[in-house]
């Protein structure tokens, strides 16, 4: 059974908390996944995602596959993927590197050369979008700064960065996650802790942070779909990024309990949220029974 439903999100009666949980997955036509966690653990895919995908095609329900780790491409996205036998294509994956692209052609169409703390794979996509790159000298004025997850980052590089953030450019992060996931004995220091360290150095916090919690990402799945936020579930297993951003969008919010999130964190969670589950599994069974009249 759920072990959590919001009834006041349902327009239901608590009494009738079920039913009305029924009702909004009847409604959903697309799910939103985040990725580490919630589909796999680090390169090893969970025995049920393929399954659960498979349903969701059964079920004639699309889905979208969301990451805020923007060292990666969606080229290699789509690699990784493959290698766990989850075959997707480019318009099934939404990064926080290709909303920080549109981000600053949509908000700042001036923007054109960027100073990029970020990665080779990065650095492709931010050229292929059409944009140019700054190099690490005084005499090579960017537009903007922009920090992503930056595997290969120098300490030259950092105080380019922050140099041009004192001058007052334009200062955007990809995402806020300060660590990144690992199974291996490291930290994996992410863009919100190098942003971090970036704010203690200039007295400047970024002008906008991209990538989950931000709604925007939900939005374009939204628009790429012509879908109505009642059609969507956001699944993760994340409480301020995923569950965070599906309230923010007002997509029905579905935490799996196969990555960070613990049930007693889950159920202290403000504003509470629509529907706690173990695992994909087990949302799978719930779509299908209320597709069943359940
Ligand atoms: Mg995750």
């Amino acid at each position: 059974m759920p072990s959590a439903l919001n009834p006041a999100a349902t327009g239901q009666k608590p009494g009738s908390r079920f039913q009305g949980l029924s009702d909004r997955l009847r409604q959903i036509q697309h799910v939103a996944l985040d990725m580490d966690g919630t589909i796999y653990c680090g390169s090893t895919v969970f025995p049920f995602t393929n399954p659960f995908l498979k349903l969701l095609s059964e079920l004639n329900i699309d889905f979208t596959l969301l990451t805020n780790n923007s060292s990666r491409s969606v080229e290699d996205y789509i690699a990784h993927l493959r290698r766990m036998d989850i075959h997707v294509t480019a318009d099934q994956l939404c990064t926080s590197a290709h909303l920080t692209i549109e981000f600053l052609k949509e908000t700042t169409p001036k923007t054109r050369h960027i100073f990029l703390l970020g990665t080779d794979s990065m650095s492709s996509e931010i050229a292929a979008a059409g944009f140019t790159l700054a190099t690490d000298s005084a005499d090579d004025e960017p537009d903007a700064v922009l920090v992503g997850f930056d595997m290969g980052l120098t300490f030259s590089r950092l105080c380019r960065a922050a140099y041009w953030i004192k001058q007052g450019k334009l200062f955007i992060a990809s995402h806020p996650d300060r660590v990144c996931p690992t199974d291996q004995p490291t930290v994996l220091v992410d863009c919100g802790s190098v942003c971090a360290a970036l704010t203690e150095a200039t007295g400047r916090k970024p002008d906008a942070v991209l990538g989950k919690p931000d709604p925007r990402m939900l939005r374009e799945v939204l628009q790429r779909h012509e879908l109505r936020p009642e059609n969507l579930a956001m699944v993760g297993d994340r409480l301020y990024t995923d569950m965070v951003m599906a309230q923010r969008a007002g997509a029905l919010s579905v935490l799996v309990l196969t990555g960070e999130a613990t049930q007693a964190e889950a159920a202290s969670h403000i504003p509470s949220l629509d529907l706690v589950v173990k695992d994909l599994a087990q949302f799978g069974e719930m779509l299908k029974a209320a597709r069943n009249g359940g």
